[in-house]
């Protein structure tokens, strides 16, 4: 059994490199203890390192990234540090675009103690999987503007949508495996007005016979959006097309209070990226008050990954682990950052989630 894992690092700009040593601090403790090893390659990349060199995306970073078995970025880019062209520095779309990772993966989840703006106390846990590599961004930047009139073209492929919707059905059965869900996967789409949603939704419907145990139904996207902030804690697992997952998915960071408690990751065949939701917060990098648990959480999703992927058992029950840390922290409300209304430093929230996994 494999049980030595290359990890590609991006640290990148602003507060990257703040929240990403303490992650991997915690990440080495758990590996220590759970049998299994990393070896940690650091990938330079980014706005600053573009300032110094003149690159913002090296080809033996690409290149680390692609020999890696799982890849690990915090932050990427700077509002004023853009090419000539005026277009913002993103390693982190070159490497979505490079490595086809289709699948992005976005949980919501609202912990007790997390602030939110639903008046509810029923817990929200639920995962948005918006596809990340056609749909209403094919166009993008290619669009046909004439005099009068601008196009863009929706693009649904077969070769996309199928792993997609393998992807949401194995989610949904490994959730509901570990006790977080159900076993349901629902489609959103807008299959009553367009016919490429037809054909999204019918290629669903295939896959959903093949699993028989997890529960299969379809929503208008209009519908949906009502329906995350009437009811969300009916969702399980939820697929969609990539403008329709964009716009969904910043909901679910409002509905979760911000970014600060907000991990993701992209994931194609091969490959997969885990990074948080949130920017490079410049305006807070340097201080030592930034935020790590989106981080720690987006490390938590990749030991769920690679666990799952490799059948290191330990591994996978790890980012429970380092899950249920998070959440014990945040219900204690005593050891926060400014974002969650508290006044502890970065180093403190680690340490406080680093004595919550003992
Ligand atoms: P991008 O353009 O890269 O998506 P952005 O400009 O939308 O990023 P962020 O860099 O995410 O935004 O910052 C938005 C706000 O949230 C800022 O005020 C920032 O300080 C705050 N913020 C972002 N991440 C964190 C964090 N981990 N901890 C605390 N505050 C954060
Ligand atoms: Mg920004």
């Amino acid at each position: 059994m494999k049980t030595t894992f290359e990890i590609a690092i991006f640290e990148g700009d602003g507060i990257g490199p703040e929240i990403m040593a303490p992650t991997l601090d915690l990440l080495r403790g758990l590996a220590v203890e759970g049998g299994y090893d990393f070896s940690f390659k650091d990938a330079p990349a980014g706005a600053a390192h573009y300032q110094q060199t003149g690159d913002s995306f090296p080809a033996a970073s690409m290149a680390t990234a692609r020999g890696a078995d799982a890849i690990l970025l915090s932050a990427m880019g700077l509002p004023d540090v853009r090419y000539p062209d005026g277009t913002e520095i993103s390693p982190q779309i070159d490497l979505r675009k490079a490595l086809t990772l289709f699948a992005g993966v976005r949980p919501v989840t609202i912990r007790p103690g997390q602030p939110t703006p639903l008046a509810t106390d029923k817990p929200v846990d639920f995962v948005l999987i918006r596809e990340s590599t056609e749909g209403l961004f094919y166009t993008q930047g290619r669009g046909e503007v004439e005099a009068d009139e601008a196009r863009e073209t929706l693009r649904i492929t077969r070769a996309i949508s199928e792993p997609l919707f393998k992807f949401a059905f194995d989610l949904a059965a490994s959730r509901k495996a570990a006790g977080r869900g159900p076993g349901k996967v629902t489609c959103v789409d807008k299959a009553n007005v367009f016919r490429a949603f037809a054909f999204f939704r019918e290629m669903f419907d295939a896959e959903a016979a093949r699993h028989p145990d997890i529960a299969a139904d379809h929503a208008y996207v209009d519908a949906t959006a009502l329906w995350m902030v009437e009811r969300p804690w009916t969702f399980d697992v939820m697929v969609t097309e990539n403008m329709f997952g964009d716009i969904l998915s910043d909901l679910g960071a409002g509905l979760m209070g911000g970014l600060g408690l907000a991990p993701s990751a992209d994931i194609g065949h091969d490959h997969a990226v885990f990074q948080p939701c949130h920017g490079s917060a410049p305006d807070i990098a340097g201080q030592g008050v930034a935020n790590p648990m989106a981080m720690i959480l987006s490390a938590a999703m990749m030991l769920d990954w690679l666990g799952a992927r490799n059948g290191v058992d330990a591994m996978t029950a790890d980012g429970a682990r380092l899950r249920d840390a998070v959440d014990r922290v945040v219900a204690e409300r005593r050891v926060l950052t400014r974002d969650l209304g508290g006044t502890a430093g970065t180093a403190d929230v680690a340490m406080a989630v680093k004595e919550a996994l003992s």
